[in-house]
């Protein structure tokens, strides 16, 4: 049929690839824009500590109220900004509106940040987390960064140097998205890392496939035993994080279970609330 046409199917592969790029342009442009105006937004996802039943994290998850196209998901956007090296400033600002936000919290509960490995090439972690606790008036040990495996992938002194540097400062360090990626075990004894965030991917079919509870359980009992906190991702409902805790090694899960991300003044009425009665809630 394509023959027929005169034009051949490499002819639409190639217009089809054309659209992508235009369209990722134009994400693209209209991100930078957002970033420069300091349009993004910022939600908090609380995290539920299973020994106390309090909320003791939240994570900080950037959103981007876009003009025609709603809220778009940082899955989206996250790559391109990546790529582009938009996620420099991107990431600044979600820093310092995090740390913010965390400031005018109850002092047991910290505030995570996703860093991405683009920004421990590109820009001075070490300085920028230092400045921006300053400028916001947070302790250093109310401050959690997530980074993945693809920045201890590198394998880099200056890595290394600059983990511990921020160790040193008090700031705590998490492994996001365990499970995911090469799940070198060996990273999580060599770099300073306090959490382990065991992916959601894990927890998919809990309730209907015993080798996934072994799973899990092998996971998670493997960061505890590392002397980590772990937290499970991604709990959806109840039977499931009755699995999580059974073995009593899971420190806190996060899932829309609890809470989706939510903007600061509604998070902000749930940990007024926070402590037995949320699991009431839940239950
Ligand atoms: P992540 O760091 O692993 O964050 C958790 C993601 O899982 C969030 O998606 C959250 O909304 C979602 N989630 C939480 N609980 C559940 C659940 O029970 N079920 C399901 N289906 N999903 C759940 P979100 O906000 O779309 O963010 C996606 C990813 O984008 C994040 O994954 C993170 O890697 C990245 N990201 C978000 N904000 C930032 C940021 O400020 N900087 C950087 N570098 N990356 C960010
Ligand atoms: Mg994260
Ligand atoms: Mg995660
Ligand atoms: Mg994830």
């Amino acid at each position: 049929r394509a023959k027929a046409g005169g034009k051949g199917i490499l002819h639409f592969y190639e217009e089809e690839m054309d659209r992508q790029a235009q369209a990722r342009r134009a994400t693209e442009l209209d991100l930078r824009k957002a970033i420069h105006n300091e349009q993004l937004a910022v939600y908090f996802q609380p995290l539920l500590n299973l020994k106390t039943l309090r909320i003791t994290t939240c994570e900080a998850l950037v959103r981007w109220p876009h003009p025609t196209r709603g809220m778009v998901s940082p899955a989206e956007f996250i790559p391109i900004a990546e790529e582009t090296g938009l996620v420099v400033e991107l990431g600044r600002q979600v820093l310092r509106k995090a740390c913010a936000a965390c400031a005018a919290w109850p002092n047991e509960v910290r505030v995570a940040v996703n860093l991405s490995s683009v920004q421990f090439d590109r820009d001075d972690v070490v300085a920028l987390v230092r400045d921006t606790l300053q400028a916001t008036g947070l302790a250093a040990d109310r401050l959690e960064l997530e980074i993945t495996e693809t920045l201890l992938l590198q394998d880099s002194a200056s890595i290394l140097a600059t983990l511990e540097t921020l160790r040193e400062m008090g700031v705590r360090i998490a492994l996001d998205d365990f499970g995911t990626g090469y799940s070198s075990l060996s990273y999580l004894q060599k770099f300073p890392l306090q959490k382990v965030k065991i992916d959601r991917s894990f927890v998919r079919n809990l309730e209907t496939d015993l080798r996934s509870v072994k799973l899990l359980q092998g996971v998670t009992r493997l960061g505890a035993d590392l002397g980590l906190a772990v937290v499970v991702e991604g709990v959806e409902t109840y039977a499931q994080m009755k699995l999580i805790d059974e073995p009593g090694v899971v420190t806190e899960i996060q899932g829309f279970l609890l809470s989706p991300a939510i903007p600061d003044d509604q998070l902000r009425i749930l940990l007024s609330r926070s402590g037995a009665g949320l699991l009431k809630k839940v239950a």
